[in-house]
């Protein structure tokens, strides 16, 4: 078996360039859980589900690297896991690189033994400088007994034992930094918090394998075939692969791939926390977020999501993308299948007479969308007392012929243009004018009795004002000051056939995804979101 077809859900369609697949294709999925995911992380999740499918018993394993007792909660793996499933993804495992604590420990020990790894108590000053001047440590040459000594002091937590950490030795003079004897053990940096047992293993150990060490070892142990990697770790594919080799360990193939980033978007764990923390957004699911509920509520589809991922996949360029190109697959995807709905702005809504209008109403049936008749059917009401919105009655000129949508012509009569806002205004309907010879084509809603309903329509902003932030940037000075602005409409009854969760468009108002359904929102209206469409919409 080797790389072929393209994505089944359609979307992708490019060679991924997968090397020795002849043994199946297993490869993993390795979030810390230390917070939730957002659009970075999804892209590595689906790159390692696609990646996953391209044999036939390809396999994706998840694993918890859950080697940082500062950072790590149980609650964030439960919610990296509900993320996974909101995108679609299908894994065969859920994993931990603690499961593998006493595996890595006994391998450690094994190293020094062999003289693969020593104890070090140089400060972590003195050997950042050797490491950036490639020369050996003090403590490069000790005894094997000595540095496994050592070990167990440190495993033990003893104070002599906190004053060192297990490197490598591997190369101290090799061009390569990564392979400048790295760290392979170490305490855990609580910096100025109070010591905290591991979430899973609680204060079993005190020392725990660094990212380097464990990846390698977990990776082959457990059978991974293809590891994905961003590409800053290239320069560590060396490393990797010397760990496996030292320890005989079974070969694992590396694939390095762009991180991304979007503007005005932060990514950063930290920032993220902040404004959820703060309170300038509702939670980790707020529609303004980049986490993955955050975009998945503001309306974007897994299909757009996974399309626009797979897009980037073999591109190992660092980019910010624009938000533009996402959208803009997104509303590909949602124009076709969206049912269509009417909505006027309740403030100031225009009361309109329609002179030769139907007396009493009538109901019709009409398409959902005008070019998909899949869509289904809704029901309109014809009438004479009409709504309509305050833009287009101020837009009128005294007599003007304007088209009805759906309906048919109407002339403009008795239009009081001082009027501000207008409160009413009298349409002629005139059915045997020509939709083609007007300039407007409005949108409207029969006031009848329960043929309106009241809905909330929000749309957002970025949440700073920056398109990047630099490293130095504090995020206080570029936060947008109002990011959310809702709209108060009166809809087509029709509407109340939503659940939360489903998409609509209001027409000449964009694309929406409904949050709340009719009767769930403040006073029992919708609440709809606003849907990017990656252009004027
Ligand atoms: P890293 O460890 O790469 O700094 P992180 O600490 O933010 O990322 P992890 O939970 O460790 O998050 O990452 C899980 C996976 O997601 C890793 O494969 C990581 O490289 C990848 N990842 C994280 N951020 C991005 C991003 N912006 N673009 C693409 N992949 C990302
Ligand atoms: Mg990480
Ligand atoms: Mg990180």
């Amino acid at each position: 078996a080797g790389p072929k077809k393209a994505d089944k859900k359609g979307g992708a369609n490019y060679n991924i360039g997968l090397s020795n697949t002849d043994n199946g294709v297993v490869t993993r999925f390795p979030p810390e859980p230390s917070g939730f995911l957002h659009i970075g992380h999804a892209k590595a999740a689906l790159l390692n589900d696609y990646f996953a499918k391209q044999a036939p018993d390809g396999k994706l394993l998840v694993r918890f690297d859950d080697t940082n007792p500062t950072k790590e909660k149980q609650e964030f793996e439960d919610a990296i896991l509900h993320d996974l499933e909101l995108m679609d993804i299908k894994y065969v495992s859920v994993s931990h690189t603690s499961d593998y604590f006493q595996e890595l420990y006994d391998t450690c020990e094994k190293m020094i033994l062999d003289g693969g790894a020593y104890a070090d108590d140089t400060n972590p000053e003195i050997q950042k400088d050797d490491r950036k001047n490639r020369l050996p440590s003090k403590c490069r040459d000790r005894p094997a007994e000595e540095s496994l000594a050592m070990f167990r002091e440190m495993k033990a937590g003893t104070d002599l034992g906190r004053t060192h950490c297990i490197r490598a030795r591997i190369a101290y003079n090799s061009s390569n930094g990564s392979m400048r004897d790295p760290v392979i053990y170490r305490f855990p940096n609580f910096k100025d918090k109070e010591p905290a047992p591991h979430h899973r293993t609680g204060w079993t150990w005190n020392i725990y394998p660094t990212y380097d060490f464990a990846c390698p070892v977990v990776d082959s142990l457990e059978g991974v075939t293809h590891a994905l990697r961003t590409t800053e770790y290239a320069d560590r594919n060396e490393q990797y692969h010397w760990f496996l080799e030292n320890l005989k360990l079974r070969k694992v193939n590396l694939w390095e791939f762009a991180r991304i980033n979007f503007i005005r978007t932060f990514l950063s764990k930290r920032k993220l926390t902040k404004v959820v923390d703060t309170g300038r957004v509702t939670g980790w699911d707020d529609p303004r977020l980049p986490t993955v509920r955050g975009i998945l509520r503001r309306g974007l589809t897994v299909a757009a999501l996974r399309e626009f991922m797979l897009k980037q996949g073999p591109s190992r360029n660092i980019v910010t993308m624009d938000w533009t190109t996402i959208w803009a697959i997104n509303k590909r995807m949602l124009d076709p299948v969206v049912p269509r709905f009417i909505a006027v702005e309740k403030k100031d809504a225009v009361a309109v007479t329609l002179i030769g209008g139907p007396e009493p109403s009538y109901k019709e049936d009409r398409p959902k969308h005008a070019k998909n008749p899949d869509v289904g059917t809704k029901k309109v009401t014809f009438g004479s007392k009409l709504i309509i919105d305050q833009a287009d009655a101020a837009s009128f000129a005294a007599d003007e012929e304007i088209t009805l949508m759906s309906w048919g012509n109407a002339i403009v009569r008795g239009l009081d243009k001082s009027a501000s806002p207008i409160k009413d205004l009298q349409l002629e309907l005139h059915l045997a004018g020509d939709f083609k010879t007007t300039d407007k084509k409005i949108t409207w809603l029969s006031s009848d009795e329960g043929n309106l309903v009241e809905a909330e329509l929000w749309d957002f902003g970025y949440l700073i004002t920056k398109d990047t932030l630099e490293k130095d940037d504090e995020l206080d000075d570029y936060l947008t000051p109002v990011t959310a602005t809702m709209t108060e409409a009166l809809v087509d009854a029709n509407i109340a056939e939503l659940k939360e969760g489903e998409f609509l468009q209001l027409e000449r108002k964009g694309y929406f995804r409904v949050d709340k359904a009719l009767g769930k929102g403040p006073e029992g209206r919708a609440v709809l979101f606003k849907v990017p469409t990656g252009g004027k919409s």
